[in-house]
């Protein structure tokens, strides 16, 4: 395989998930090995996305550039771009989060489908785990096996009969990417709905970009496109948050309850030993 990029530009316009703001977002090619890059126009300033400029991961994954500049959620976007198995582009924003969309990952994807993808001539490297690596926080855990290929196996145990107990195993490829985890959509319980606003959060959160649970139903079903559809969101939280490896995992992702927190502290601790990791050449 070679390293890939975007053919294209591509600019989309929406509001942020958190801050609730406009904001306008190009995706751009950029050069091989450059990685993907979150640029903030409006600051001025670039933040590389990796796992170790993650400065917050409560409510969605949060990059800092170490001087205070930041974008959150970037989680889906970023599951966007490894499932087009794209290495390199830069991210222009003029606001602190990617516009949130319709709180999936396919309309990322549609933006890609437009912009169109580039090979270049440099091949495509890969991170093969080499031995077990597991994290846990509060009956929550997750754990990286080695593998011949990214796959993954996810439980989520809510007390919402809305949710409830749902599991899934589940292989990564880009066409399985899109048809089962791009479409699934971000979730969120109405009764924390009022704590978060007045914490200036949630404030682009709406009925159309968001599953939105109330006690044991959904305020909003005619939106749900999956009956596993928050698993399988959880997933796609977890592909964004384990591309911020800066390459592509050979790896089994294994989570129970697991979120952004875990999904860092997991490659926090996969890279805090070289033992536990090798760097391939994508065949
Ligand atoms: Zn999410």
């Amino acid at each position: 395989m070679t390293r890939r990029t975007l053919a294209s530009a591509v600019t989309a316009q929406g509001v942020a998930l958190h801050a609730g703001t406009a904001v306008r977002m190009t995706l751009a090619p950029a050069e091989a090995g450059a990685g993907i890059v979150f640029r903030r126009s409006d600051l001025g300033r670039d933040i590389p996305a990796l796992y170790d400029r993650v400065a917050d991961t409560r409510l969605g994954t949060v990059l800092d550039d170490g001087a205070g500049a930041r974008v959150g959620v970037v989680e889906h976007l970023m599951a966007a771009l490894a499932g087009a198995e794209i290495d390199d582009a830069l991210v222009t924003l003029d606001g602190p989060e990617p516009p949130i969309l319709d709180g999936d990952a396919f309309s990322y994807l549609r933006l890609i489908d437009t912009a169109g993808l580039s090979e270049m001539p440099v091949p495509r490297r890969g991170l093969r785990v080499l031995r077990p690596v597991a994290v846990k926080e509060d009956g929550a855990t997750a754990c990286l096996l080695p593998a011949a290929a990214l796959s993954f196996d996810l439980e989520i145990d809510f007390a919402s009969a809305a949710i409830g107990v749902q599991r899934l195993v589940w292989d990564f490829s880009p066409e399985a990417f899109r048809r089962d985890i791009a479409p699934a959509r971000t979730f969120g319980f109405m009764r924390d709905l009022d704590a978060l606003l007045k914490l200036g959060l949630a404030r682009g959160a709406s009925l159309e970009n968001t599953l939105a649970i109330e006690g044991d139903g959904l305020v909003n079903a005619g939106l749900q496109r999956f009956a596993d559809e928050f698993v399988r969101h959880k997933i796609l939280d977890a592909v964004g948050d384990l591309a911020l490896a800066g390459a592509p995992l050979l790896a089994r992702f294994e989570g129970r309850c697991s979120g952004h927190g875990l999904n860092n502290a997991l490659l926090r601790a996969l890279f805090a030993e070289p033992g536990n990791y090798e760097t391939v050449t994508l065949a």
